[in-house]
């Protein structure tokens, strides 16, 4: 059975006082699910009091962003011991960090590294753009972004990583891929060089999820195909009834599952 990784990406969205209430809101519903992995990224001044909240809730806690050094004169950076010390995962490679940030797949690579080392999962994002996208060079991107990001991960350490296929063009559009677009790159495309990289037992036990306008409405058919894992959801985790909704769709989509296996 398909145990689902639904993580929500609160961006640089609300304060600490306004993370705690969203979070009390969501926490009993989401709490009352377990056959489904669920995550929330606060920004970082939020993620103490957010962990605090969690605790003993089985709901994972996590940082948008690290740096790769371990300490010094890099004013405004967060170290990955730092992060380790009150985060489950780190969101690695975001769209908006590679537009806005510089972000490179060779400082994703870095990252990841030094995430991995400080034992925290990540979240490795990928995903091409509009002009990208148009010009048909979907497969090329999700590859170049996929390989460098992963360069020199063993099969073990691959226990510690999820990627996150995002199309830029679907993230805060309200336009998400279909379904069947965005299974094509996570079967034809993303499954299989996690399978060369890393073999085919651990590939398949890689969750591959899905961001980019997931809405209450459409996340069950998006779960539903055959290699969409779960989701990274981004504006509808603001909302604590839609996110509580799209953790739901998963859970339901988990048990039709597993009920037409019998
Ligand atoms: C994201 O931030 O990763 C994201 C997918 O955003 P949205 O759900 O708003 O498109």
């Amino acid at each position: 059975m398909r145990r689902f990784f639904v993580a929500g990406n609160w961006k640089m969205n609300n304060t600490i006082g306004e993370a705690k209430a969203l979070m009390a809101a969501m926490t009993p519903d989401l709490e009352a699910i377990d056959n489904v992995d669920k995550a929330v990224a606060p920004s970082y001044l939020a993620v103490p009091a957010i962990a605090e909240l969690c605790k003993g809730t089985g709901i994972k806690v996590g940082a948008q962003n690290l740096f790769w050094e371990e300490s010094g004169a890099y004013t405004g950076e967060v170290a990955p011991a730092m992060v380790a010390e009150v985060c489950d995962f780190v969101i690695v490679g975001h769209s908006e960090r590679r537009k806005f940030f510089g972000e490179t797949d060779e400082t994703v690579n870095q990252r990841l590294k030094a995430a991995l080392a400080a034992g925290l999962h990540v979240i490795l994002c990928i995903g091409e753009t509009l002009e990208e996208n148009e010009a048909g060079q979907t497969e090329a991107v999700v590859t170049r972004q996929l390989v460098k990001g992963l360069e020199g991960f063993t099969e073990t350490q691959a226990a510690d990583i999820t990627i996150a296929y995002e199309p830029v063009w679907a993230i805060g559009t309200g336009r998400a891929a279909t379904p069947e677009d965005a299974n094509s790159v996570h079967k034809d495309v993303i499954r299989p060089l996690l399978r060369q990289q890393f073999g085919e037992a651990r590939a398949e036990l890689m969750r591959i999820q899905y961001g980019g306008s997931i809405k209450p409405d459409n996340a069950a058919e998006l779960f539903a195909m055959s290699d969409i894992d779960g989701g990274l959801v981004g504006g509808a985790s603001l909302k604590a009834d839609s996110f509580v909704a799209i953790v739901k769709a998963a859970a339901m989509v988990a048990i039709v599952e597993q009920e037409s296996k019998k």
